[in-house]
């Protein structure tokens, strides 16, 4: 038999590699880089080489299953469907759209055909309970965008191939492979900064692989990076003085922000941070003087109460050394499928969240939605508009979401819940109804979301490599699941031909993007749904593309490096970078406010990462877990020392919201006063259907962490510097 070979893009991380796929008798037998893909040149991690074991997994979901008398059993899709409308309908007889929320778990952005199929989707369910994996995630980086530019989605990103200086905070490129920095090898990319004669400075409580490959580590206290941030404003300030360029016209604001950050300083903020004032100084003139440098924060900025300030304090430093919006800085990239900036007058009516606030604890929405941190909230408070019924695809906040085992009890007292998801988990085994979405290896795939992050303009279409109706498959992509659960909440039959309903689909979103459906939708005819509107969306991009130039290309196309783009892309009211939006800077005076305030004293709990892991969800692929477990409670020797602790006993850790025993790792490699945990594991509950991940389950640090403090602005929950204790587990524990 001969061997075909497809090319596809990886769809499990941000970084968006090439992938080489072998395929025999119908089956992948090996996975590689593509050394060809125009962006990746052959790189790959662990997990994408193991790509088809998650397709060809036994746990996998291949059909709907239905619960009966507490027992998942098998169904048809109509039997599903079925179950969901009536399920669902029984909810929204009470009157009250806002009782079925939705959650939408991180490979969401993943998943081209449940990108746009949730659009319509969420209209026809017409309620206002939409959380998602946004807000445990980078909420912060999306306010702060709008904020500055009138875009929450135009996140500025590191030029790191020519950029002189790359300073990191909270970031860990070599486990994570980069997150709103789409940069396949990011730390090849790294290690070219330091060949090229520049430097890469990394801020972190922890010494991590990104650190060794690192010129200099500052050890931080976790959670005060907005504070160390506003000190290096200052300092510039103060110091070499801030240096706008050519951005200089085109910056409002910068009086107001040096004002309200006058007390941050390397002196002041040396103890919370800490941080000795030399080191900050020297880093502050560091950056102005490099010749380009990006600053470049990440998760752990912004799973803080600070997360916002943190996220707006590294923009403003790349503003205030010239370095936003010029090649080997902090630069906008160029989606494909963005119309072109020629020609736009810079401008508009801005952006704003609050337009709605949650009914118990009264938070803003933000982009449509509410903190995940509030929804047990939501579901637990009797009163007119409580959640009632949950639907869920592709996440798993049983494990990703503060104050889990309070989440977990409160899905569990839910009326209905659907779940689209391959796996039954520790989320999902609360569904009523699970519909299972396809492999990697059935959906046809485009990074429509990382194209708008990559320190390259480049794109990709990848088409599926198995049909719908292969046996290891569920028959249904997600686009037409949507379709369906759409038609359900428009209270239609859900039994209505499935070609019809998502051709409806597709005329909404063709509608709704202002397409010229006689004459372009013409041009897109004959093609699965998915595609149809992609190639829809690609004709009308500043590129010129059509989905058949793409499937010339099956490496991708190189559209070039970041260009400038400002200021014709800013939204503003004012056309400028508006470095001093209200709500910025009364968040700002509250930053200032507190650093009078004592810290609580004692250990905090930070999250870590791992290349082999991906949240919760890739823990029953057996060659990712195998070896000696990773879900360790990571504590300085110092600290272990005095919690009478030794390297590799059952440490008791507690703290507000509950508590959990884990073998301890007594290291260096971890700032004193700091402990740390990696978070999506505990595998062991019952219910679920993911032998492997329960065979090496490990503990679920979001047991931990607690719910009822958020970052203000974005909602994003603080997963980071958690109040905790250790001590040696006790028999009477
Ligand atoms: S780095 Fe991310 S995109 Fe690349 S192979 Fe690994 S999981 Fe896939």
């Amino acid at each position: 038999m001969t061997d075909e070979v497809h090319y596809r893009t990886c769809p499990l991380c941000e970084a968006t590699c090439g992938l080489e796929l072998t395929m025999r008798d119908g089956t992948v037998v090996r996975v590689r880089g593509d050394r060809n893909d125009v962006f990746s040149k052959g790189y790959i991690c662990p997990k994408g080489s193991l790509l088809h074991k998650l397709a060809d997994d036994p746990d996998r979901l291949r059909s709907p299953l239905i619960k009966r008398d507490g027992e998942f059993v098998e169904a048809t899709w109509d039997e599903a469907f079925a179950a969901v409308a009536e399920g669902l309908g029984r909810v929204w007889d009470a009157g009250d759209r806002n009782a079925v929320a939705v959650y939408l778990g991180n490979p969401t952005v993943h998943n081209l055909g449940a990108m746009l199929g949730t659009k319509p989707f969420l209209r026809a369910l017409g309620t206002r309970n939409l959380y998602s994996a946004s807000t445990v995630d980078q909420m912060p980086r999306h306010v702060s965008s709008g904020a500055m530019f009138g875009r929450p989605d135009s996140i500025p990103v590191p030029d790191l191939d020519r950029t002189d200086y790359l300073l990191m905070l909270g970031a860990n490129p070599a486990e994570s492979n980069g997150s709103l920095c789409t940069a396949p090898d990011f730390m090849g990319r790294v290690a070219a900064i330091r060949a090229r004669g520049g430097r890469v400075v990394v801020v972190d409580p922890r010494r991590t692989r990104t650190v060794h490959a690192a010129d200099e580590h500052v050890t931080i206290r976790p959670g005060t990076d907005a504070w160390w941030l506003g000190a290096i404003v200052t300092e510039i300030a103060r110091g070499p003085g801030c240096n706008l360029g050519a951005l200089a016209p085109h910056v409002s604001g910068l009086d107001e922000v040096l004002d309200a950050l006058g007390p941050l300083d390397a002196a002041s903020v040396a103890e919370r941070c800490g941080i000795d004032a030399a080191t900050t100084r020297r880093i502050a003139v560091a950056l102005r003087a490099a010749p380009t440098a990006a600053v470049y924060g990440r998760i752990g900025t912004h799973t803080t109460e600070w997360g916002t300030l943190a996220s707006w304090l590294a923009d403003v430093i790349n503003v205030i050394t010239g370095n936003l919006d010029r090649p080997g800085g902090a630069m906008f990239p160029t989606p494909a499928i963005a119309p072109s900036d020629e020609a736009r007058e810079p401008g508009g009516r801005g952006w704003t969240a609050g337009r709605w606030a949650s009914r118990v604890r009264g938070v803003p929405e933000v982009r449509g939605e509410f903190p995940v941190a509030t929804l047990a909230d939501e579901i637990e408070t009797p009163g007119p508009g409580r959640v009632r019924a949950l639907i869920t695809h592709a996440g798993n906040p049983v494990r990703s979401a503060p104050n889990s085992e309070r989440l977990d009890r409160a899905l569990a007292s839910l009326e209905f819940m659907v779940s689209i998801d391959i796996y039954l988990n520790e989320t999902t085994r609360h569904a009523d109804v699970i519909l299972p979405s396809p492999s990697p290896l059935a959906k046809a795939h485009c990074d429509l979301a990382f194209m708008g992050l990559s320190v390259r303009n480049v794109v990709n279409y990848s088409p599926a490599i198995r049909p719908a109706d292969h046996p290891d498959e569920p028959g249904l992509g997600d686009f037409e699941i949507f379709a369906t659960l759409a038609l359900i909440a428009s209270g239609l039959v859900p039994d209505a031909d499935r070609g019809i309903v998502t051709g409806l689909m597709v005329s909404a979103l063709a509608t709704e993007g202002g397409f010229d459906v006689d004459h372009e939708t013409a041009a897109a005819t004959n093609q699965p749904p998915v595609e149809a509107i992609l190639d829809l969306m690609l004709r009308r991009g500043w590129a010129g593309l059509t989905l058949d130039d793409l499937r010339a290309h099956p490496h991708g196309i190189d559209l070039g490096a970041l260009v400038p783009r400002l200021p014709a892309m800013l939204r503003t009211p004012s056309g400028t970078v508006e470095l001093a939006a209200p709500p910025i800077m009364r968040e700002a005076e509250r930053l200032v406010a507190a650093l009078a305030t004592p810290p609580a004293g004692g250990l905090v709990l930070v999250g870590r990462r791992h290349e082999r892991s991906n949240n919760s969800w890739m823990h029953n692929i057996e060659r990712l877990v195998s070896g000696r477990s990773r879900c360790t409670l990571e504590i300085n020797p110092e600290d272990a020392c005095a919690a009478g602790i030794a390297d590799g006993d059952e440490a008791l850790v507690e703290s507000a919201a509950g508590s959990l025993v884990a073998t301890a790792e007594v290291t260096d490699a971890i700032a004193r006063g700091t402990v740390c945990l990696p978070h999506g594991w505990g595998h062991d509950v019952a219910g679920t259907r993911q032998r492997t991940a329960a065979s090496t389950a490990g503990v679920n640090s979001n047991v931990l962490t607690t719910d009822d403090v958020i970052d203000p602005l974005s909602g994003n929950a603080r997963l980071n510097g958690i109040p905790v204790s250790v001590r040696a587990v006790a028999p009477a524990d």
